[in-house]
């Protein structure tokens, strides 16, 4: 039996594999979009400008909801604007999200092993902290690195932590370019936009370079929020100087020399850096930026979208199929068939009746285009 639990166990992680990708994503705090892909001439940004040829930029990419930081990250971490809760926390005060973010889902739906969840940046006193939600929560926190004192320095830890640790999944947070942008020194503001350019460049130039990587990893950059369109030195009301801000995603799977018009908002972020993990983030409210995906992808992943939750199974499926999914417990054998039959394309659910079972199972579904395992607790 234990020989079957094994075979069984590796023929799911043999899965995930084949589909795994790596997700490198870059916050840059505070550029306004003018002063980045909204300016023709692209002078601060010239290293970003030519990675853009190999992959894709948005025009219309907006913060939707409050435009200062303490609410933005987590936002762009959650995948949908949520409500944040003062705490104190190993003796500082902070706050927490209360919706889960993309760290917590990749944790507890891929169990990716130590460092391969890692979240990067500067020195904090006192580290904003992810949510403690009854399904998700501090078990599920990446493993975060908080050391130095400017991007520089940021970039130094994450090319650290590439080299040693090859995090699956990783967040990178530079900071600098807000701090010189309310210091009300236009130099300082521009030089340190330039500063987080060439790091964009650095850590696509390192992921390149590094076997583990190459070919097998999408890096999306974005902003939290611009700057007001009449004082850079400010920001946080709803004027387009403070919603405007880009977005930039290079990849195997991402359309390359490609501008999308496509209006996308701040939620929409974590959700598509989940759709390549392969992550599914269920309390979210974004959407998959699909538009920037080649269409090989797009059939790859996204209509590979399959989860449990509350008693129903849901799924996409890209044609109209046969669908099989068939119920097996922990041992590998195989206990039910919980469906058999023809369904049309599109999103798909399908109810268990759970209190027949008890304990850890997995589900297999199948369909004329592909086969996913997952796990789930009933
Ligand atoms: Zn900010
Ligand atoms: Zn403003």
């Amino acid at each position: 039996m234990k020989k079957l639990l094994l075979a069984f166990l590796l023929f799911i992680s043999i899965k995930s594999l084949i589909t795994a990708q790596n997700v490198v994503t870059i916050i840059i705090d505070g550029a306004r979009y003018t002063e980045t892909f909204g300016d023709p001439s692209r002078t601060n940004i010239p290293y970003m400008n030519e990675l853009s040829h190999q992959g894709t930029y948005i025009d219309n990419f907006y913060n939707d909801g409050y435009t200062y930081t303490s609410r933005a990250v987590p936002a762009l971490w959650c995948g949908n604007w949520t409500n944040v809760t003062d705490t104190t926390y190993n003796g500082s005060s902070t706050q927490y999200t209360e919706m889960p973010s993309i760290f917590e889902y990749f944790e507890k739906q891929k169990n990716p092993g130590d460092y391969k969840n890692v979240y990067v940046l500067k020195y904090i006193n006192s580290l904003w902290l992810q949510s403690f939600h009854q399904d998700y929560g501090q078990s599920y926190w990446p493993t975060t690195f908080s050391q130095g004192d400017n991007d520089e320095d940021v970039l130094e830890t994450t090319l650290q932590i590439m080299n040693g640790f090859h995090p699956q999944f990783l967040w990178v947070y530079l900071a600098d370019v807000d701090h010189a942008g309310h210091s009300g020194n236009w130099n300082e503001y521009v030089i340190a936009i330039k500063i987080a350019d060439s790091i964009v460049n650095e850590i696509w130039s390192a992921i390149q370079n590094d076997p583990f990587y190459a070919d097998n990893t999408t890096m999306m950059v974005t902003n939290d929020h611009g700057r007001h369109t009449t004082d850079f030195s400010g920001h946080g009301c709803s004027c387009e100087g403070c919603r405007h801000i880009m977005f930039l995603a290079l990849g195997p799977q991402v359309k390359q020399n490609y501008i999308s018009t496509q209006q996308r908002i701040i939620p929409d972020f974590a959700v598509t850096a989940a759709s390549i993990l392969d992550v599914d983030m269920e309390y979210a409210t974004g959407e998959i930026m699909s538009e920037i995906f080649t269409t090989s992808a797009i059939e790859n992943t996204l209509n590979k979208k399959f989860y449990y939750n509350q008693g129903k199974i849901y799924f996409n499926i890209e044609k109209t199929s046969a669908v099989k999914i068939e119920m097996f417990d922990i041992t590998g054998k195989k206990i039910d068939v919980i469906f058999n039959g023809q369904l049309n394309s599109g999103k798909n659910n399908i109810q268990i009746n759970t209190s027949e079972y008890n304990g850890i199972y997995i589900l297999n579904l199948q369909t004329n285009t592909y086969t996913k395992p997952i796990k789930v607790i009933l």
